[in-house]
């Protein structure tokens, strides 16, 4: 009844913008992402006959009423289908910072599905897994498993969709440099801001149309191993749907000085021969993929771009592990 997993966030390269079911919480558009090793999330679930109420940790303190209740909501769920009534403790950490914009939900919901399942008993396959932690967050859904990852876009109660892995972390060694800028939590969640762009935005329409494109060029690219390619159509794919989110009503826009600044860094290596592409999630920092023999150069160049704070760097990642 007691099972601790780990999972890594995943960052995505084919950008994820707006949902198809918000009830299932099916993803509007295909996306690809490249699982962290270094982005990682420990969670330790225990159903105890002898609890009234679950009891949900994160961080080392008690979770907020509203990230309770996205645990206890996957909770339910789980014990819907082990047939089992107990309540759980949960006590989750997150080893890089919480609703930054890093994509702690997708290791968080991840590490939770895989955990619970194991203490509830259940012998899920990774497929089934990904569906299960896709209701919670559609990130989480890719976080199941390592290297690259697609999560296809959906169709209104598709209720089992799931993501499948196209690559593992070996088929390519990339890096990715994390570059952090403002601190603090992202002001407008992701959920809201898509929900927002799909009712407000004039340009989501053509986001929809667009983005399965990208996906298709940037599948293609890890295929042949073409980061020029794959970085090129990366970029366009995060600007396309922060064009969405910023010409949202109210304007959602998620960028701080530092962001400008670090894309400029990254477009200069470029100009002086380093393959080196940006992506923003939904928040300020910039992510830049590039080969590992160019690691510690972009590092170095982000780390001295003015407004940013602080800079590792990341590397392919593996499955969600069950660790009893
Ligand atoms: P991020 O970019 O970090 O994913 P979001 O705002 O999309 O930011 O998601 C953050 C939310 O995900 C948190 O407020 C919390 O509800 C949930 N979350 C993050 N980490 C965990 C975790 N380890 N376990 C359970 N829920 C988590």
């Amino acid at each position: 009844m007691e099972a601790s997993a780990k999972a890594c966030a995943n960052i995505a390269l084919a950008k994820y913008w707006g949902k198809a079911d918000p009830k299932w919480n099916v993803p509007a558009v295909p996306s690809i992402s490249l699982t962290l090793s270094q982005l990682v999330t420990e969670t330790r679930v225990r159903f105890d006959p002898s609890l009234s109420t679950d009891e949900v940790r994160l961080d080392g303190r008690r979770a907020s009423a509203a990230e309770a209740a996205r645990v206890i909501a996957m909770l339910e769920r789980i014990r819907r289908e082990a047939r089992l009534r107990s309540s759980a403790k949960v006590t989750s950490h997150n080893h890089f910072p919480t609703a930054a914009g890093l994509a702690s939900s997708a290791s968080g919901f991840a590490a939770l599905a895989a955990a619970a399942c194991a203490a509830a008993g259940l012998k899920h396959d990774p497929r089934r897994l990904s569906a299960l932690a896709r209701v919670s967050s559609a990130s989480a859904a890719r976080s199941i498993f390592g290297g690259f990852v697609e999560l296809p876009a959906g169709r209104r109660g598709e209720s089992d969709l799931s993501a499948r892995q196209l690559a593992p972390a070996d088929h390519w060694n990339l890096r990715l440099i994390v570059a952090l800028t403002e601190p603090g939590k992202k002001k407008v969640g992701s959920t809201e801001g898509m929900e927002r762009s799909r009712k407000t935005s004039p340009y989501y329409q053509a986001w929809l149309e667009a983005a399965p494109g990208w996906a298709r060029t940037i599948k293609r690219a890890i295929r042949d191993r073409d980061l020029d390619v794959l970085g090129a159509a990366m970029e366009r794919s995060t600007l396309a749907f922060h064009c969405c989110a910023i010409t949202s009503d109210p304007p959602i826009l998620y960028w701080a000085p530092a962001t400008l600044a670090a894309l400029a860094t990254v477009r200069g290596l470029r100009e002086r021969g380093v393959s080196a592409w940006a992506t923003m999630d939904a928040g300020p920092h910039v992510k830049t993929l590039c080969r590992m023999g160019d690691a510690y150069r972009v590092r170095q160049a982000l780390d001295r771009t003015p407004g940013v704070t602080r800079t590792w760097i990341a590397e392919p990642g593996p499955d969600v592990e069950v660790i009893r």
